[in-house]
């Protein structure tokens, strides 16, 4: 790997940054560029310097990319092979894809801001995994025998629901990507993927490595592009069947309208949050303010489940501050690569500014700020560990989804009273209960409103374990078998039995 050597602070820890291998669009198995030859930038947050340009798709590409995933569909033998023959090369995906753990987990840090030692650990792995996962499922998709009232005999049959558009938010862009990618082509699907512009490095990658596993040129496309031009043509295209969105509550609604008033496709909405985490008068202490940090640290608060609003009862509130407070000055923010670091930059130069923007709210509202609340460092997009105390309901920062490092603590007395305040928005991802109490736990776990739920735990996320929203946290369920649904249909065969009267 041609590479750049940079020095994160720790001699033992030179770091390699790769060469950017691949910039263009990804469109039936060929890198090309888009057709206006247009690009765009990609930029490093820990610097806010360039990175590299890249292929800007627009209209004219996806269509292209859409005719060659149509005619993969409709002529090629992805869809046809038996599903072991698929999951043999989605296996064979899964080994390249680890063989190229390092390379991959680097390019989500320059792209994403993501911590290196964890994209290692953590994010490449669960890609991989993630499309073992489907793989193993791919020969096992099989429909019902039908119990008729009639002299007929029925079955059902579980077909690949055509060309899918598959559109990736930008903070766990190796994730979303297998999560979208692999439950689909398990299921026989073709498909154009259009990453956040903020981080098309690792999609790419894994365009070049789908050709290398051997799926057939044209099942996976990629189109590198912004939202309004190339996701939106996508979201309207009249010959995309299906689109599996990640993103916005926002821009999950007009996804929601292009299908609307194109060709009705349908479409799945894995939208924003504003998770609670519940923390009980028993809770082990330490165990609460370490989930707690963890639930809104991880990935520095830009992950969809974070439990940005942290409530805890009286009993324990005051005590619960103080460890917070100590904590937060333990925590390392600093370089990505560096091992040492606990919290990298925020993805992007708009979402760093949007956060301190929420964080002056906090402060003009009234809340009263006990740990960080500025920038940290003199370059990059980085924030330091922020919590507000005495946060009312109605205040921005616990209504809106921050997307960073911004925790609102609040205090309460009893269940009912932190059931109805959880239930108290507009999102449903995600909730946390730490209590030893198990009716307390069963209790709240049923009451909340809520796609998942995590008792005395908190991201403790699966491959088997579907997660998805409720109210506007958007529809459609992620990881597990559910997920294959998304990108299945069934068809009903009917026929009389022999010398029924239907004959
Ligand atoms: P975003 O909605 O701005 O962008 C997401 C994707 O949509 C990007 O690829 C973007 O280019 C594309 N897009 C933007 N405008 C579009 C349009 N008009 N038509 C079609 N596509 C368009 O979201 P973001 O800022 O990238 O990601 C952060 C959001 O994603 C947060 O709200 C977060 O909660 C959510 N998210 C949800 C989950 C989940 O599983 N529920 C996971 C990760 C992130």
């Amino acid at each position: 790997m041609a590479a750049k050597e940079i020095s994160n602070g720790s001699s033992e820890n030179h770091l390699k940054i790769p060469k950017i291998k691949f910039t263009k669009l990804f469109i039936n198995g060929d890198f090309v560029d888009a057709v206006s030859g247009k690009t765009f930038e990609t930029i490093d947050p820990r610097t806010g310097e360039v990175t590299t340009k890249i292929a800007e798709g627009d209209r004219e590409d996806v269509d292209l990319a859409v005719k060659a995933a149509r005619e993969a569909f409709d002529h090629g033998k992805w869809p046809r092979m038996p599903g072991c023959e698929r999951g043999k090369i989605m296996m064979k995906y899964a080994d390249l894809i680890e063989e190229n753990a390092e390379e991959l987990a680097a390019l989500d840090t320059i792209d994403a801001g993501k911590l290196y030692s964890l994209g290692k650990v953590a994010d490449i792995p669960t890609t991989a995994n993630t499309f073992r996962y489907y793989a193993g499922a791919a020969d096992k998709i099989h429909g019902e025998t039908l119990k008729m009232s009639r002299e007929l005999q029925g079955y059902t049959l579980r077909e690949p629901i055509g060309v899918v558009g598959h559109i990736t938010p930008w903070n766990f862009p190796s994730v979303m990507f297998a999560m979208k990618v692999a439950p689909a082509l398990a299921a026989g699907c073709t498909m154009v993927v259009k990453p956040a512009e903020q981080t098309p490095l690792s999609t790419l990658f894994y365009a070049y490595l789908s050709k290398l596993a051997g799926i057939p040129d044209g099942v996976l496309n990629v189109v590198t592009g912004f939202g309004p031009t190339a996701g939106a043509a996508i979201t309207s295209h009249m010959d995309i069947d299906k689109v599996s969105f990640t993103g916005s509550t926002e821009v999950g609604r007009l996804v929601m309208q292009a299908a609307a008033t194109s060709n009705l496709k349908p479409v799945s909405l894995e939208l924003g949050g504003k998770s609670p985490l519940i923390i009980f008068n028993d809770a082990d202490l330490d165990m609460a303010v370490n989930l707690a940090f963890m639930g809104i640290l991880y990935n520095k608060g830009e992950i969809c489940v974070a439990g940005s609003r942290v409530y805890v009862q009286e009993g324990i509130y005051d005590e619960f501050v103080k460890k917070a407070a100590e904590k937060a000055k333990t925590w390392v923010v600093g370089d990505p690569f560096d091992p040492r670091s606990q919290q990298g930059p925020q993805a992007d130069k708009q979402q760093f500014k949007k956060i301190l923007s929420y964080i002056e709210h906090g402060k003009t509202e009234g809340a009263t700020l006990l740990t960080g609340g500025k920038a940290w460092g003199e370059k990059g997009y980085y924030i330091e560990p922020t919590i507000f105390t005495d946060v009312k309901e109605d205040m921005k920062i616990a209504r809106d989804e921050i997307f960073g490092p911004v925790m609102s603590l609040m205090k309460f007395k009893t269940m009912d009273e932190a059931i109805q305040r959880a239930n108290s928005t507009r999102y449903g991802l995600a909730a946390g209960i730490v209590t030893k109490d198990l009716n307390v736990a069963n209790t709240v776990s049923r009451s909340i409103r809520a796609g998942i739920i995590w008792i005395n735990c908190y991201l403790a996320f699966d491959k088997d374990c579907p997660y998805g929203g409720y109210k506007m946290s958007g529809f459609g369920r992620d990881s597990g078998l559910h997920s294959l649904e998304k990108y299945l249909q069934i068809k009903s065969v009917v026929t009389p039995i022999y010398n029924s009267p239907w004959l």
